[in-house]
């Protein structure tokens, strides 16, 4: 740290992205990317965006807006379009908290929500998920604060039905909830219109998951018009022009083409319920996951170990330390044949552990 850095910073800790090593050739099964390239018109259109570089984006993302408004059923004035979900999750953190509002989270989430409260100085209360890993939607009645769901949840992958959401949403009248919805096109409930029914609900999207945009870097907020306009002031205030043109560009070609994001997630759902068939043979226990990875654990050897011993073998997944969840893998799901390689290799690992299947 330097002698200039804000007093205000000395604690923060900032979030660890999944590693990304250059030593060899990795399958890459730890930052749940989406296991196929964009269409190939997504290419097209950023690298015809790129000659026009000179010239500043359109700050109100106006066509693209228009393009997602029509492709989700909402109004472009119920939706503002951020640099990734993490910056639309930054800006509710900044609109909707401050020193009286806490933000309210549960205490197995994602990572940057407590990231984004310390950067943001405001206090945070943390529910516990319950023994089976499950949200109890019970815990969060009259939560008094802002609450911050991923649904489904990371990185346990299970989800929330829509009543069940909606049962939090009716008994937090009084504050915002906000539902990060990152990996909610692989199979759960979507809350994307109830935007029209609650004037307390933000749902935060992706294209870097189910849209294979992550490099990309796209993501929306949904919600009433006024929450939309909060949001906006603070976009305006910061850094208007988020959305560079390659990136709208790229993210009207990919709506375009939306029946071959839609068909991509369909093989990665049927590849994931292979992959879990194949790992539970192996003797692992995995959670219900709604999502494009697999949470796992097996009885014979501890998370870390087999995290270590995949990437010797020249695959990456990821572990997470936290005390109650440092037994699991978080294994992003790719394609059929990167899959079936984690199987064999973990098969060896196993045998070679003398580790009972
Ligand atoms: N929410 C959750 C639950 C996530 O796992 C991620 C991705 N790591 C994000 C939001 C942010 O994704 P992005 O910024 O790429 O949209």
């Amino acid at each position: 740290m330097s002698r200039f850095f804000s007093e205000k910073y000395a604690e923060l800790e900032p979030y660890v992205p999944g590693e990304q090593p250059k030593d060899q050739q990795y399958i890459k099964l730890n930052t749940n990317e989406n296991a196929f390239p964009p269409h190939p018109s997504v290419a097209k259109a950023a690298a015809e965006a790129a000659a026009s570089l000179h010239l500043y984006p359109d700050p109100e993302c106006g066509e693209l807006r228009k393009k997602l408004a029509e492709t989700l059923g909402l109004k472009a004035e119920e939706l503002m379009l951020t640099n990734g979900s993490d910056d639309m999750l930054n800006f509710a953190f900044m609109a909707f908290c401050d020193e009286h509002i806490q933000a309210v989270f549960p205490d197995i989430t994602y990572g940057f929500y407590q990231v984004f409260a310390k950067l943001n100085q405001v206090p945070y209360r943390e529910i516990p998920l319950k023994e089976d890993l499950t949200v109890d939607p019970a815990e969060y009645r009259n939560a008094a604060g802002t609450i911050f769901l991923a649904n489904p949840n990371a990185p346990t992958g299970i989800a929330l039905s829509r009543e069940q959401i909606e049962e939090i949403l009716q008994t937090n009248p009084y504050n915002v909830v906000v539902v990060d919805e990152a990996y909610v096109d692989f199979g759960a409930d979507s809350c994307l219109k109830l935007v029209r029914k609650y004037d307390n609900l933000l749902v935060v999207r992706t294209f870097s998951k189910s849209r294979s945009l992550a490099g990309g870097r796209l993501g929306f907020g949904a919600a009433n018009p006024e929450i939309i306009r909060d949001l906006e002031t603070l976009r305006y205030s910061t850094n208007p022009y988020n959305i560079d043109r390659m990136t709208m560009a790229a993210g009207i070609a990919c709506l375009e083409h939306d029946d071959y994001n839609r068909k991509n997630c369909e093989t990665i759902m049927k590849t994931r319920e292979a992959a879990r068939r194949s790992l539970e043979k192996l003797g692992f226990e995995i959670t219900d996951s709604r999502t494009n990875f697999l949470f796992a654990r097996h009885p014979g050897i501890g998370g870390e170990k087999l995290y270590r011993k995949l990437k010797e073998k020249g695959i990456l997944v990821r572990h997470f330390g936290a005390e109650r969840i440092r037994e699991y893998n978080r294994i992003t799901i790719g394609t059929e044949e990167q899959m079936e390689a984690l199987a064999e290799t973990i098969g060896t690992i196993l045998r070679d552990g003398g580790i009972q299947a």
